[in-house]
């Protein structure tokens, strides 16, 4: 019998289990309610067997902890999103008060007493951390108000913004439902702009210029599918599921002057509209005009020229009128694959799978990562298994060069630095790998001065060869841990520890804007897209954008090497001392 497909996740049903079980918990149910859907959950998470034959067979309930009556509420998960009780639960808790479990520290039982006290929103919350009234609260206090403030100010802009990748799906969501349409009079054509053509790594507001169709006539199309659309004298202001964006009117003729008055950012189109000036010129929204007249635009490189510039690659405009960088990295130059996990840890699929897809997709070399031991919660592997997991990747590279390919396998690891900075492996265990990654992973919340100690220590490791995620940021849901990311840059350009741009994009770490003074301290960088399925091989070009953002050439970049012999050279090559 084929197993029927899965249709959610294990570790999507771990977390509803987990938030039914949050909020039985805000609501003051019993306590054995709550208990057993977040027993449930820590069950399920535990299990290490195949998740999808086990839901398939219906054979859920030989988890403890799962009894028939709730394993009857999971399987009803094959015809619905989401869990039955969490409608009802949805039904009794505002959308407010569900968004204060989002502020991390705040856990199900202070959220109700900040319920019970009618704070209701994340902006309520922040306000009441300001003006004394959480300070107040009984089992809260001064400290713990600030912390919490400082938590909720987070989570509040958080709310307001996606991350870049979700804003992509939103934007292509969009654009989607307005295909299906049938047109107006006219095609509208919409050219996404802001901070999503820059390539901003979180996007608040999704702007866009449209062309061949009047404000009108779009505002009559828009209503079939957006839950409010406002005119006004630029274009329309629209919602759309549940969130804002802006629809700039263009004519054809003036495209290129919308395209970069409307792509931003600010103080770059500033910069465009004082070099107009200085020419005699004026650039708005709706064109460039001397005098009266108005230039045709109908590109942006248009524009550009008028003003005696070269044209600025999106990306580029969050530096006001930086010179133009020469060979900017491309998705193209990046040749190898680096910091990836298989099944061996917490990656879903197998060594082979992910050599067989960095292949198909043309690149030269794959450098495995695992995790090390003390990430147990990913699989993290035993000095026994580093050896076993050797053998399996010297048995790939012979199929390969009995297939006469040259394609390059690589075996790394992902090490945990240890709270105090050494690494999770004897050397004698290092010694065996091509090359190191370094991290951290668990231990967050040292003070300033040891978290930054720890890394350096770690950097100053003779088998650290890469530094990943520096800064542990997970976008719009865990700030960085407090560390000083200048004297851990010195420490790597020192010590000539490659710095990661860290791809994928719930991370985006290290933060691009740190990344000129990496440059300008001799740091070298590789952009790697940790990937834990072949489908993570696609981060790559988030990090290029983002290694484009911030001026990065192919040569500041290690995984540009054309071979992995080349690459392992650019890693081991430390600075002259
Ligand atoms: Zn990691
Ligand atoms: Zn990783």
């Amino acid at each position: 019998m084929t197993p029927l497909e899965t249709p959610v996740s294990k570790k999507e049903l771990v977390r509803q289990l987990t938030e039914a079980s949050r909020l039985l918990e805000l609501l003051g149910a019993e306590a054995f309610r709550a208990n057993a859907y977040a027993a449930a959950a820590r069950q399920l998470d535990a299990f290490e067997g195949d998740f999808g034959v086990l839901f398939s067979e219906r054979r859920l309930g030989e988890l403890r902890g799962i009894g028939k009556g709730l394993a009857a509420e999971l399987y009803a998960l094959r015809s619905r999103e989401r869990l039955m009780i969490l409608d009802e639960l949805y039904a009794q808790v505002p959308d407010g008060v569900r968004d204060l479990l989002r502020v991390s520290g705040l856990g199900p039982k202070k959220a109700r007493l900040l319920w019970l006290s009618g704070i209701d929103t994340l902006a309520e919350l922040a306000a009441a951390t300001q003006d004394g009234r959480v300070a107040e609260l009984k089992g809260f206090g001064a400290k713990s108000a600030g912390t919490i403030r400082e938590a909720a100010v987070f989570a509040l802009e958080a709310a307001a913004r996606l991350r870049l990748d979700e804003a992509e799906v939103y934007a292509a969501t969009f654009a989607g439902a307005l295909a299906q349409l049938p047109p107006p009079s006219a095609e509208p054509h919409l050219y996404w702009t802001g901070e999503l053509r820059r390539g901003l790594e979180t996007v608040g507001t999704l702007q866009a210029v449209f062309t061949g169709a009047s404000a009108e006539e779009l505002e009559g199309a828009l209503a079939a599918f957006c839950e409010e659309v406002t005119r006004s004298e630029w274009g329309l202001a629209v919602t759309f599921a549940g969130r804002r964006l802006e629809l700039f009117t263009a004519d054809m003729g003036a495209l290129g002057a919308a395209l970069a008055v409307r792509t931003g950012n600010e103080a770059f189109v500033r910069a465009l509209q004082e070099r107009a000036a200085a020419r005699g010129l004026r650039l708005t929204g709706v064109g460039l005009f001397a005098g009266e007249r108005r230039l045709e635009t109908p590109a942006e490189a248009d524009v550009f020229e008028a003003l005696g510039l070269p044209w600025v690659t999106p990306e580029r405009r969050d530096v006001p009128l930086a010179p133009p960088a020469e060979d900017l990295i491309t998705p193209r130059d990046v040749r190898g694959l680096v910091h990836n996990h298989s099944n061996w840890s917490d990656g879903a699929a197998s060594l082979r799978e992910m050599v067989a897809a960095a292949r198909g997709l043309g690149y030269s070399y794959l450098a495995m990562a695992d995790h090390s031991k003390t990430s147990f919660y990913a699989n993290g592997l035993s000095a026994e298994r580093v050896v076993a997991q050797a053998e399996e990747v010297a048995a790939i590279r012979q199929e390969l060069a009995d297939e006469g390919s040259e394609f390059r396998v690589l075996h790394g690891l992902e090490v945990d630095i240890m709270p105090d900075g050494s690494l999770d492996y004897s050397d004698d265990v290092l010694a065996t790998l091509d090359y190191a990654v370094v991290s951290i992973h668990q231990h967050f919340t040292l003070d300033r001065m040891k978290q930054t100690e720890r890394i350096i220590r770690a950097v100053h490791n003779p088998y650290a060869d890469i530094l990943a995620h520096m800064t542990g940021r997970l976008l719009l849901r865990r700030p960085s841990y407090d560390v000083d990311v200048g004297a851990v840059l010195e420490a790597c350009a020192e010590t000539g520890t490659v710095v990661e741009l860290n791809a994928n994009p719930r991370r985006l770490d290290l933060d691009w804007r740190e990344v000129g003074r990496a440059r300008d301290l001799g740091c070298m960088f590789a952009i790697n897209p940790d990937a834990h399925h072949p489908n993570g091989y696609e981060d790559v070009r988030y990090g290029v954008l983002m290694a484009r953002k911030a001026g990065l050439t192919v040569r500041e970049i290690v995984n540009t090497a054309s071979t992995a012999e080349a690459f392992l050279a650019r890693l081991k090559t430390k600075p002259d001392v």
